[in-house]
């Protein structure tokens, strides 16, 4: 019988061992231990939790291999897994098409300023994003289409054919380097978490709709594409794309439709009332990706009763059966009922779910960690207050109900008046468009459709 002997003990100093992308150094670790054959499998759960957490397996007095991390935030700076990446600086905010155009810079620069008054940019490791690199975009790009960028940049043109100087994607003075900084911005997040990081929040992120030759909705350069096909280029693993935004994530679904490494699953407002029209049920993949790219379309007036149901019918399941060894979310806010571009009716505590939801799966099961980017939003104060939010709830931090005069007095200096009341939403919000009962009959249908294409790739 085999003789197996587990113990725990908390290491002074620094070890060093393997992870995923390399040797990690590790300081005051605390260990669980058991000493078993090679091969044996590995008998030991780990519950409650610790700060932080390694398995390893001793062969011998001297050899160790480490087969899991669990992931928690860590105190200080120094440990492998550290504080959540938060990339940005001003320079993010030279994307900007027009003064007029709805996708504002103030939506960061004001998330950016609520977080830091609450304190929040105090637990995160912040980075300045680079400009990626053309090697970079090339990861998801054509080079026409990166040519075609660099060039409009640097005289007035139009291109339909790459969805350039349209009224969605005028051209602006530096589009090459501002949309690649935003692509550096998510990149840098994913480099990160390749290199030991848990968590990231990349609030620039998120252009969703940008494809391989074109751009798309605002979209220039897709930066979640990139940066996944970044990680699947160093190691073969599983990515659960999830996108909340009220619009299609078509861009991203496009890039892995033939996939089975990258699930995506889209929630958004129906393609026959909203841009681009495309995310029904039937677009499931295509070749081995069959089952991997799911979309759960809703009809205007879908709110939050909505959006956790589809959590708790269609996404926690799947991610459940699929098992990924990370996570990455586009959240998008322009389905929040505040929002002037979509028709949706999600409310924080929609979002809060969500988020809560996500946060315990990914320590379930990601070992990789968990990649989050911005997306849509197009009332800047309520996108910072929303982005703000999540930020506390992945940081496990308490934030005020109330803004603080300083935050209001931002807001005011930037000529935004029309402010949520509070970081929460109080009420419940009243039936806009369709009927409650029209907007539930739909949900069943999608939800049974789904149930009937997708889920028997995934033994559900
Ligand atoms: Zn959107």
């Amino acid at each position: 019988m085999l003789a197996v002997t587990a113990i725990s003990l908390t290491l002074r100093g620094a070890i060093y061992c393997p992870s995923h992308f390399g040797i990690n150094r590790i300081e005051n670790p605390l260990i669980l231990m058991a000493n078993l054959d090679p091969g044996t499998p590995f008998p030991l759960r780990v519950l409650g939790a610790p700060r932080q957490v390694l398995i390893l397996i001793l062969y011998d007095s001297k050899t160790a291999i480490a087969i899991r991390y669990k992931r928690d935030y860590a105190e200080d700076d120094n440990t492998m897994r550290g504080k959540l990446v938060y990339p940005y600086s001003d320079a993010l905010l030279q994307y900007e098409f027009k003064k007029d155009h709805p996708l504002k810079p103030d939506r960061l620069k004001l998330t950016y300023e609520l977080s830091k008054q609450l304190g929040l940019l105090d637990k995160v490791k912040q980075i300045e994003p680079k400009v990626a690199t053309r090697q970079d975009l090339e990861l998801f790009h054509t080079p026409e289409f990166i040519d075609a960028v660099i060039s409009c940049g640097k005289q007035a043109c139009a291109s339909l054919r790459y969805g350039l100087g349209t009224p969605d994607n005028p051209i602006f003075p530096r589009i090459y380097d501002a949309a690649a900084r935003y692509v550096g911005a998510t990149l840098e997040g994913m480099k990160e978490i390749m290199a030991g990081a848990s968590n990231a929040f990349c609030i620039s992120g998120g252009l969703h709709h940008a494809q391989r030759s074109r751009a798309s909705g605002f979209c220039i350069f897709n930066d979640i594409a990139i940066a996944i096909m970044q990680l699947l280029n160093k190691k073969k693993c599983k990515v659960l794309y999830l996108d909340i935004d009220a619009h299609h994530g078509d861009g991203v679904q496009n890039a892995f439709y033939r996939s089975k490494d990258v699930m995506t699953i889209s929630v958004h407002q129906s393609g026959k009332t909203l841009f681009p029209g495309t995310g029904n049920v039937y677009e499931a993949g295509g070749a081995e990706g069959v089952g991997y790219s799911v979309n759960v379309p809703v009809i205007p007036g879908a709110g939050t009763i909505e959006l956790v149901r589809i959590l708790n019918e269609v996404i926690v399941p799947l991610f459940e059966s699929f098992r990924p060894n990370l996570l990455v979310t586009q959240l998008g806010v322009d389905g929040h009922f505040m929002d002037p571009l979509a028709h949706l009716a999600y409310t924080s505590h929609a979002y809060e779910t969500v988020i809560n939801k996500m946060k315990d799966l990914t320590g379930e099961y990601c070992d990789i960690g968990w990649l989050a980017v911005g997306g849509g939003g197009y009332h800047p104060v309520n996108v910072a207050r929303l982005w703000t939010l999540f930020l506390a709830l992945m940081l496990d931090e308490e934030v005020p109900q109330k803004f603080s005069d300083d935050f209001i007095l931002a807001c005011n200096n930037m000529g935004y008046d029309r402010c949520p009341e509070g970081m929460r939403d109080n009420n419940d919000v009243e039936q806009m468009y369709y009927s409650r009962e029209d907007v539930t009959l739909d949900l069943d249908r999608q939800i049974r459709k789904i149930e009937e294409i997708i889920f028997p790739y995934h033994g559900l």
